[in-house]
C-alpha cells in the first residue's frame, strides 16, 4: 500500500508543497445530495467565480462571457454518481487519500458528464461504473505527478469534457488550471460545470492552442505543466501543448498501451521543440508519457491553426522549420 500523499508540508522526497487542503473550502460546496455547507448560496459560488476569473487573468475575459452565454448546458436535477468500490481500492494504489466534499464533487462531475453526454457528445463511454475508472482514475493517475512537481499553474490542452483538468482540478484547489478548449460547446459546458462545482481555481478559455500557445501576456512558458489527453498523435501534440510550458516545466500525455511507438515516431518532432524524454510510466490504466522543457519553445511553434495535426512535424515531410509566413503574433 503506498501512503497517502500530503499536499501540505514537506514530502517524502523532501520537496516543499505548498497545496494546502481547502477543508474549510468543501465545507462550502454542495454535497453529493445538493445540501449546501456553511455560507454556501448561489451569491457565494457566483462571487468566488467572478474573483477566480479577475485572478487567473486572461482568457478569462471570454471565460467571464462564456458564464453569460444564453442557458447553462447543464440539467439543474443532477445528483452526484456513487463511487464503485474497484475505484476506490485503485485511487488507494495511488496513494490518494480523499478529503472534505471532493469525492462527491468528483461524483458530481461526472453526473453531469454523462447527463450532457445524452445531449451532445462530450465522451463515449456511458456507463458509470467504467467511467469513474476510465476517466476520473486515469485523471488522477497524474496527482502524484503534480503534487511532488509542486505545480502552481496546470494547462489542459484539448480539455473536451474536462479530463484530464477537472478531476485534478477538485484534489488540488491551489493549483490553478486552464483548460484550454476549442469547441464554443463543449467551453461551456466546461465553465457552467466548474461554476456549478465552486471551482474557483478553473479558467476556461475557448480558443485554438496553435493560437492561445502565441499569446505572451497570459499563456506562453507560463505553465509549471502542460496536459493532454487524447489530442491526436504524440508528434501533434507535443506541438500545441509545448509551447505553453515554462522552461524547466512538464509536458504530460496520457497515452495508451502504443506510447513507445509514439515516442519513437515523433523523435524529430521533439528536437525540433526542443524536449527531452523524462520517461514513460504505466499507470493502471494508461502510460504517461512524461517529457521535459529545457530549453525556450523555437518562436514559429506551433504553426498555423491545423498544421500541427494536419502535417505533423517529422512525420511525414521530416522536421519542418516554421517559415516566417508561418509566424503569427509574435
Ligand atoms: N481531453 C479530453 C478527453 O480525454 O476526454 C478530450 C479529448 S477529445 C478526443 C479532443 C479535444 O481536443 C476535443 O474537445 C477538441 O475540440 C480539442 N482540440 C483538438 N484540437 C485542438 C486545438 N488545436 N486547440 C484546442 N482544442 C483542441
Amino acid at each position: 500500500m503506498v501512503p497517502p500523499l500530503r499536499r501540505t508540508g514537506r514530502q517524502p522526497n523532501g520537496n516543499e508543497i505548498r497545496l494546502e487542503t481547502a477543508r474549510r473550502e468543501a465545507n462550502m460546496i454542495p454535497d453529493a445530495t445538493g445540501r449546501k455547507g456553511r455560507g454556501q448560496g448561489e451569491e457565494e459560488i457566483s462571487r468566488r467565480s467572478k474573483i477566480a476569473s479577475r485572478e487567473l487573468g486572461a482568457g478569462i475575459e471570454r471565460e467571464s462571457t462564456l458564464r453569460e452565454e444564453g442557458a447553462s448546458p447543464l440539467s439543474p436535477h443532477v445528483t452526484a454518481l456513487e463511487a464503485p468500490a474497484p475505484f476506490l481500492r485503485a485511487v488507494e494504489e495511488l496513494g490518494i487519500e480523499f478529503e472534505g466534499a471532493e469525492l462527491s464533487r468528483l461524483g458530481l462531475y461526472l453526473a453531469h458528464l454523462l447527463d450532457t453526454t445524452r445531449r451532445f457528445n462530450l465522451t463515449a463511454i456511458r456507463d458509470p461504473e467504467q467511467a469513474w475508472t476510465r476517466h476520473i482514475l486515469d485523471s488522477l493517475s497524474l496527482f502524484p505527478l503534480l503534487v511532488t512537481q509542486n505545480a502552481k499553474r496546470v494547462a489542459d490542452v484539448g480539455s473536451g469534457g474536462g479530463l484530464p483538468g477537472l478531476p485534478l482540478a477538485i484534489l488540488l484547489p491551489r493549483t490553478r488550471f486552464s483548460l484550454i478548449e476549442a469547441t464554443g460547446k463543449k467551453a461551456r459546458f466546461l465553465a457552467a460545470v466548474a461554476e456549478r462545482l465552486a471551482l474557483a481555481n478553473v479558467a476556461v478559455c475557448e480558443g485554438r492552442a496553435e493560437m492561445l500557445a502565441h499569446d505572451r501576456a497570459v499563456h506562453r512558458e507560463s505553465y509549471d505543466a502542460v496536459l493532454a489527453r487524447a489530442v491526436g498523435p504524440l508528434a501533434t501534440l507535443i506541438e500545441l501543448t509545448a509551447p505553453f510550458a515554462k522552461v524547466g516545466g512538464l509536458i504530460v500525455a496520457i497515452k495508451g498501451e502504443r506510447a513507445a511507438a509514439e515516442v519513437a515516431a515523433a523523435k524529430r518532432a521533439l528536437e525540433a521543440l526542443r524536449l527531452a524524454v523524462e520517461k514513460t510510466r504505466r499507470t493502471a490504466t494508461g502510460t504517461l508519457v512524461i517529457l521535459r522543457k529545457n530549453q525556450s519553445t523555437p518562436r514559429g511553434f506551433p504553426r498555423r491553426p491545423g498544421e500541427p495535426a494536419h502535417n505533423p512535424l517529422g512525420v511525414s515531410r521530416g522536421p519542418r522549420v516554421p517559415k516566417r509566413k508561418d509566424r503569427r503574433g509574435v
